[in-house]
């Protein structure tokens, strides 16, 4: 165990191996995983403002609460003026970036209307905001209007990179397929975005071989950003159907703890999210990831009355809270890991920045 948590690239049965690891041995992975973090990042944990700012979706993706056709969804879409409203609590809280989250639209109202916000956010914020973008696959086009409105970050998860477990997670049809989640990814990249992506963790039928290739493809892909947390079921979703093969909810945390700990390993200076999934099995979820190796959170400030709705899986925590009421109670939470937030900086990865810097100097 311990010439592997020191070897200088790790391999796919390294990744394996330390997946399976025994409780005494994830012990050590995470105690090292920490070190790691603690040189490289730093102790240091940076907050983006969540907006889900509606749940309305045109996809069908069977293991989301929101998807189109789950009809016991009340759906909600913010008025501008409630969006702007959470991006400049953001900004008076000194929360330096916010994530626009929403279900997937590629109609020219939803395109323009982004156009729109990112600009107007921009404004609110004297330029300082740092925006996010988590609104699904786009065409390359479009990215580049919302990146030069103003977002400079993207999260769109693989969801799983091994083609045919993707396939059984979504409808087979053009709407969904592997070859444009793929693409997406790579015009994201193209565009400038610092790009963020991800798995579920604890998918029926998803071995650790999978879970693997995901990290191997994450370093391939040298990401920038990753966000990924347990796999929660939801009843209203076709994958509930798969229940009785799922991990126990424990196991499933602890595997993306796992997760996490490899993942920091193998890439010392990105930025990697404590997701909200993790706080939905184990309420102080989100503290053991920033722990062992995660640095960013994400306060949900959409308002309270809207959270209910934007149920992608069960048990999502702080539902019925306030923006204000997370903040106190996020700053207490982080304290207790021995970290610090970073207020009012943008937190942007350490790799991302040497990546630019490097692009720089070859020129
Ligand atoms: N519509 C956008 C953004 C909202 S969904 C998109 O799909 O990219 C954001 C993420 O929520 C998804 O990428 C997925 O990984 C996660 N998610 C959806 N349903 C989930 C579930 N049942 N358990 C855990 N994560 C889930
Ligand atoms: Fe829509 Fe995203 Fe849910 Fe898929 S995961 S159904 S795209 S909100």
């Amino acid at each position: 165990m311990k010439d592997l948590l020191h070897k200088k690239s790790l391999e796919k049965d390294d990744i394996i191996a330390l997946l399976s690891a025994n409780e005494e041995d994830s012990r050590k992975l995470f105690e090292r995983s920490a070190e790691i973090k603690e040189k490289y990042v730093g102790n240091k944990v940076y907050f983006r403002g969540l907006i889900e700012f509606s749940n309305i979706c045109g996809k069908n993706c069977y293991y989301c609460g929101i998807r189109a056709g789950n009809a016991n969804v009340e759906r909600y879409n913010l008025t501008d003026q409630e969006i702007l409203d959470a991006a400049r609590f953001a900004y008076e809280n000194r929360y330096a970036s916010v994530v626009l989250q929403s279900g997937e639209l590629a109609n020219e109202t939803f395109i323009s209307r982004i156009e729109y916000l990112l600009s107007e956010i921009k404004k609110l914020s004297n330029n300082e905001l740092g925006i996010t973008l988590s609104v699904g696959e786009q065409t390359e086009e479009t990215y580049r209007r919302w990146f030069s409105a103003g977002a400079h970050r993207y999260l769109l998860r693989i969801e799983s990179t091994n083609r045919s477990l993707f396939e059984g997670i979504h409808p087979q049809n053009e709407n969904h397929s592997f070859d444009t989640r793929m693409k997406s990814l790579y015009s994201l990249k193209k565009t400038g975005y610092q790009v963020g992506t991800g798995v579920m963790i604890g998918l029926p039928f998803q071995t650790l071989e999978d879970l693997a290739d995901d990290l191997l493809f994450i370093r391939e892909f040298d990401t920038d950003m990753v966000g990924m947390g347990p796999y929660i079921e939801h009843p209203d979703t076709p994958l509930f159907e798969y229940n009785h093969l799922l991990l126990p909810q424990r196991e499933r945390l602890q595997l993306a703890f796992k997760m996490i700990a490899v993942l920091r390993i193998m890439m010392k200076d990105i930025n990697i999210a404590a997701a909200t999934a993790l706080q939905a099995i184990d309420p102080m979820g989100r503290e053991k990831a920033i722990k062992l190796g995660a640095n960013i959170i994400m306060p949900n400030i959409t308002p309270g009355k809207y959270r209910n709705s934007y149920k992608l899986y069960e048990n999502k925590p702080c539902t019925d809270e306030n923006p204000d009421d997370c903040t106190n109670c996020l700053e207490a939470r982080i304290s207790m890991t021995g970290n610090t937030i970073g207020y009012n900086e943008w937190g942007d990865s350490k790799h991302f920045k040497l990546k630019k810097n490097k692009q720089k100097d070859d020129r």
